[in-house]
């Protein structure tokens, strides 16, 4: 979104948030559980909305769960929340548009909810997530990698010390977050690891609601490593690649067996496609800013990227820089060298979506994740 009012962006929909009685939440799966503890304690949550009739039969997590026409709205009175991932909400937007609601005025997007509400009612910053990368290197040849390492001509590694002030440096300006997400390269292959799980665990877990990093599942850390892992309050995404590279099967479940040993908490993560961005066959080059905002706006992509002081709007924007496909950012970055208090509805609005030019360098060579992106690929799927 392009940024016109900076500072006042979402002056309105505090108004009509906090008019609001009750809410619903719409989406009873994983991805909205985890805003229920934070969110309960500020508003009076009726129950939940959710299309699966299952769960509408069961309730969930002590709510019950209504289809959306069964639920007593009140205009102006009822607010309708929406906790699903990115991926499932376009659908959702589409169904409550049909059914007659209106955007931030019956119902709001779960993150654009938290860190609206933290900063206009506490002046806080809350963000949803922020996405960390301390390296590139990685083991495997993912075709449709989303460090485009591909196209890099080396890996990039950063030292102990750009990261320890990047981490210091975020937390200066950020009271809460609620995932804050060590990505890759493979991040069992970066040699400060557990010292960056350790340092953000041991300094800012309180302000952390979810530390995760994730793995390929084809590399064992070593035991010192695992050790430092086992008293941190982290978890860890082991992605299922077995089908892709089934070489290192055993691997996986040796790696299974000593997250385990050391009482690691971790998740499997089966994804049955990938999205490839695809900058080798994208060109909006010759679109008009007008077309790229559609573009950035239609994009289901939420992460950003921490490096080197700056918050970039796309995480993919800043991989494509550190891959040398793409020019480093400028407009669509928030500087957090140079920031100060007065800016703290500034940079949530940054982290939801707003820039000045509306859109990122990188857009117009980057087909973008939505379902209308037509290059799925098989997960992993090796060069
Ligand atoms: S289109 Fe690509 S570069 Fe643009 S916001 Fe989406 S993922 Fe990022």
């Amino acid at each position: 979104m392009k940024w016109h009012n900076p500072g006042h962006e979402f002056d309105n929909v505090y108004k009509s948030m906090v008019e609001k009685e009750e809410f619903y939440f719409f989406g009873a799966g994983d991805y909205g559980k985890q805003f229920l503890p934070i969110m309960e304690k500020e508003i009076n949550i009726k129950g939940y909305i959710d299309n699966n009739t299952d769960k509408q039969r069961t309730g969930y997590e002590g709510y019950t769960c209504y289809s959306l026409d069964q639920i007593d709205f009140f205009a102006g009175k009822t607010g309708i929340i929406i906790t699903v991932s990115q991926m499932q909400r376009s659908s959702i937007v589409e169904q409550l548009k049909r059914a007659g609601y209106e955007k931030d005025m019956d119902f709001f997007i779960i993150e654009e909810f938290l860190s609206v509400y933290f900063v206009y009612k506490y002046d806080k910053v809350y963000f949803s997530s922020i996405s960390f990368l301390p390296s590139t290197v990685c083991n495997l040849k993912c075709k449709a990698c989303l460090n485009f390492n591909p196209f890099a001509k080396q890996f990039y590694v950063r030292e102990w010390e750009q990261v320890k002030a990047d981490i210091d440096l975020f937390f200066k300006c950020v009271d809460h977050i609620m995932l804050f997400h060590v990505s890759g390269g493979e991040p069992m292959l970066y040699k400060h690891i557990a010292k960056v799980i350790d340092y953000l665990d041991k300094n800012y877990g309180d302000r952390i609601d979810t530390l995760r990093t994730v793995t390929n599942g084809t590399v064992i850390p070593d035991d010192s490593t695992l050790e430092v892992l086992s008293n941190c309050s982290v978890e860890i995404t082991v992605d299922d690649y077995r089908e892709a590279v089934p070489k290192y099967n055993d691997k996986f479940d040796f790696l299974l067996k000593k997250l385990d040993e050391y009482s690691i908490r971790y998740y499997i993560n089966y994804a049955s496609e990938w999205i490839d961005l695809a900058p080798d066959r994208t060109d909006f080059s010759m679109a008009s800013d007008e077309q790229m905002i559609k573009h950035f706006d239609n994009c289901c992509q939420s992460w950003q990227e921490l490096r080197d002081g700056k918050l970039f709007s796309c995480n993919y924007d800043a991989y494509a820089a550190v891959a040398g496909i793409n020019k480093e950012p400028d407009d669509e970055i928030f500087d957090l060298r140079t920031y100060s208090p007065d800016l703290k509805r500034n940079l949530v609005e940054f982290r939801l979506g707003y820039n000045v030019k509306g859109y990122t360098n990188f857009c117009r060579k980057c087909m973008g994740i939505s379902e209308k992106n037509p290059y799925k690929v098989a997960p992993a799927e090796q060069i």
